[in-house]
């Protein structure tokens, strides 16, 4: 699809790839690495190839919600060049910096080294032919953006937000920094979780804890599409803390990812 080339090598990066997607968010907490491995499950369930890159070097969570946390990518030599085979989970293949740091230890980098680390997950793995490779973005918006838009070309970006006013602020700064001519990456669209929470005992009834639609007016306000909205579900916290993605379990979770899923391939 591309001739962008790596720096270094000045051969194409991901040729077998067809789409690579971004996930976004300006704010961080909001929920964005567990949309990224509910989508990416959620995709693959679909029958697509998809990898996943966790690009949150300082604060990547994507092991843990894939239950791969003891896991460790190996190596291979192609041509007297390291090259690093994803651990695969779920169907789907994942790189992240967890793999590579110790448990527990904070990562501590200046943008470059954070931006060489995004570009060696890009160009150093062996990620063979995908249909979906999702990019987990940090928070905000960084040198890691850069980077990506700069190393390659990026199909599109899914912004997740909350509802609450902070996370709409922060997401709409992160909307149109996608819309400045030097990144200039079509939004796929915008979508709210932790829109509301419905009680066990009350299955009528929506809390709207972190305020109504905020997520659906950001998108009408920038002209892209409104994805839709995730509810605050006790099982999908737990589903992250314990690496088995909430998509997996039947009713309003694999619905909620399915539908993002399918507008996502559209
Ligand atoms: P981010 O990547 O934006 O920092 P995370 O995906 O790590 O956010 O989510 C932050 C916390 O909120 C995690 O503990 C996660 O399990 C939880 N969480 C995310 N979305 C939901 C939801 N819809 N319902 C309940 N808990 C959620």
């Amino acid at each position: 699809t591309s001739n962008v080339t790596s720096s270094r090598s000045n051969t194409p990066l991901l040729t077998n790839v067809k789409n690579i997607i971004a996930i976004a968010s300006g704010k961080g907490g909001v929920g964005k690495s567990t949309t990224a491995t509910n989508l990416a499950v959620a995709l693959s369930k679909m029958g697509a190839k998809v990898g996943l890159i966790d690009a949150d070097i300082s604060g990547p969570s994507i092991p843990m919600m894939f239950n791969v946390e003891a896991e460790q990518p190996s190596i291979k030599q192609v041509d007297g060049k390291n090259i690093i085979i994803p651990v695969e989970q779920y169907g789907v293949k994942l790189m992240s910096i967890g793999f590579l740091t110790p448990a527990d230890s904070a990562v501590v980098w200046r943008g470059p080294m954070a931006s060489s680390a995004l570009k060696q997950f890009i160009g150093d793995v062996d990620w063979g032919e995908l249909d979906y490779l999702l990019i987990d973005l940090p928070p905000g918006t960084s040198d890691i953006h850069l980077t990506m838009v700069q190393t390659v070309p990026v199909t599109g970006v899914v912004i997740v937000t909350t509802p609450q006013k902070v996370a709409l602020g922060d997401a709409t700064k992160g909307l149109t920094m996608f819309r400045q001519p030097q990144i200039n990456v079509p939004v796929l669209g915008v979508i709210e979780n932790m829109a509301y929470f419905t009680p066990e005992e009350l299955p009528d009834s929506k809390y709207f804890l972190f305020g109504k639609e905020g997520g659906k007016r950001l998108a009408e306000r920038f002209d892209v599409p409104f994805l839709g909205e995730i509810p605050i579900v006790q099982s999908i916290r737990e589903s992250g803390d314990s690496g088995f993605p909430a998509f997996f379990k039947s009713g309003i979770t694999e619905n909620a990812y399915t539908s993002l899923a399918e507008s996502v391939a559209r």
